[in-house]
C-alpha cells in the first residue's frame, strides 16, 4: 500500500501542495484531477521521489520513500513513473526502448514480454521502427509500454493519453487499465480529462489550491459534486437556487410545468443536443434529444426524485 502522509510541498515560499493525505492500495486505480497547475504532477514527482520533502512522509509498505539527498538515484524498481514528457531513447527501435530493462530476463521470455507489451499499446506495426520517426502519441504509447516492462508494483501516470488521438484513446485505454487491473498493478493517474478516469478509476482525488477538497468513488462524486468545480469535471451542469447544482441532464423538457425557459442556442453535442436557455435572465443548460430553435419557448422539469436534501447550496 502506498500511503502519503501530511505532505506539504513548495518549490518555493509558495505551497504547491498543502496537508496531502491518502492511501492507495495494491491494484488500485487512483485518479488525481484538478486545473492546470494545481500540483499534480509536482504530487506524482514527491510520490517518485524527485524532491526532498520538509513535511511530510511518503511510505510504499514499509519502505520509505525518499528523495535525491538520501538517493544518488531517483526512483525504485517497485515504482514507475510515465512524465509528461516521456523521455525516450530516440535512436532505438521501440521494440529495443522496451526491451532495454529486461536484460535480467531469458532472451525468449525477453521476446514474449515485449511482444505482449506491444500489443497492449497497439504498436504491433512499429515494432521495429526506431523512436525518433513516431509521432507524440506512438511515443507516449512505447513511455506506457516501457513502464510495464519490468511489471511495477504501482505505476505513476501524468496525463498518459494526451498526445494520443480520439480514434484511438478509447480502446488504448481499456487496454492499459485492464492489463494494470489483470496484473495487480496500482496506478495513480494524473490528468484533467475526464475519460481517462470513469469507468477506470477506483477512487477519485480532486486538487484544488494546493489542498485535497474531495476524495470518493467517481460515483459518488458524481452523484454529490459538493461544488461547482467538481461538478464541472463530469459535464454540463448549473446551479439553480434552490436545488443547487444541477447536470444538464438530470433536467427533462416536458409539455406542462411551470417552469419555463427560452431556447437561446442549441449545441449538438453527437448522441444528444446541449440546448443554452434563457431561465430567469440567466443561462440553464438542459441535454435534449434534438434541436430546439431559436427563441422557442418550453417547459421543464427536475427528475421527480429530486430531493433537496441531497443537493448542496
Ligand atoms: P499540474 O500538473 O496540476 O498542472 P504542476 O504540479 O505542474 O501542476 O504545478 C503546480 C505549481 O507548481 C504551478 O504553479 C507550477 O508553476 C509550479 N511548478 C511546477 N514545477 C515547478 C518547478 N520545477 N519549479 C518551480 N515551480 C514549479
Ligand atoms: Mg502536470
Amino acid at each position: 500500500m502506498l500511503q502519503v502522509k501530511n505532505v506539504t510541498f513548495g518549490y518555493s515560499k509558495t505551497k504547491v501542495l498543502k496537508a496531502i493525505d491518502f492511501n492507495v492500495k495494491a491494484g488500485e486505480n487512483l485518479a488525481i484531477i484538478g486545473e492546470s497547475g494545481s500540483g499534480k504532477s509536482t504530487l506524482l514527482k514527491l510520490i517518485y521521489g524527485e524532491h526532498d520533502l520538509k513535511q511530510g512522509q511518503i511510505f510504499w509498505k514499509d519502505e520509505e520513500i525518499l528523495g535525491p539527498k538520501y538517493n544518488l538515484v531517483v526512483g525504485y524498481d517497485f515504482m514507475k513513473y510515465v512524465t509528461q514528457e516521456f523521455d525516450l531513447m530516440p535512436v532505438i527501435t521501440v521494440e529495443e526502448n522496451i526491451g532495454k530493462h529486461l536484460s535480467r530476463f531469458y532472451p525468449e521470455e525477453k521476446q514474449k514480454r515485449t511482444e505482449e507489451l506491444i500489443k497492449v499499446v497497439e504498436l504491433e506495426d512499429f515494432a521495429n521502427t526506431k523512436v525518433k520517426f513516431l509521432s507524440g502519441g506512438q511515443k507516449q504509447r512505447v513511455a506506457i509500454a516501457r513502464a510495464l516492462a519490468k511489471e511495477p508494483e504501482i505505476l505513476l501516470l501524468d496525463e498518459p493519453f494526451s498526445h494520443i488521438d480520439n480514434f484511438q484513446k478509447q480502446g488504448l485505454r481499456r487496454n492499459v487499465f485492464n492489463y494494470l487491473k489483470s496484473k495487480n498493478i496500482a496506478c495513480i493517474v494524473a490528468t484533467h480529462d475526464r475519460n481517462d478516469v470513469l469507468g477506470f478509476a477506483d477512487q477519485m482525488i480532486v486538487l484544488n489550491e494546493a489542498e485535497i477538497i474531495a476524495k470518493d468513488t467517481p460515483q459518488n462524486l458524481y452523484k454529490n459534486p459538493k461544488r461547482p468545480l467538481i461538478a464541472s469535471f463530469f459535464g454540463e451542469f448549473n446551479v439553480i437556487e434552490p436545488y443547487g447544482i444541477v447536470y444538464a441532464n438530470q433536467i427533462k423538457i416536458v409539455d406542462d410545468s411551470d417552469l419555463k425557459a427560452v431556447v437561446k442556442t442549441s449545441y449538438f453535442n453527437g448522441s444528444s443536443w446541449l440546448i443554452e436557455a434563457d431561465y430567469k435572465s440567466e443561462s440553464i443548460f438542459i441535454d435534449h434529444d434534438f434541436e430546439l430553435k431559436k427563441m422557442q419557448k418550453f417547459n421543464f422539469q427536475f427528475p421527480h426524485n429530486f430531493s433537496l436534501k441531497f443537493l448542496v447550496f
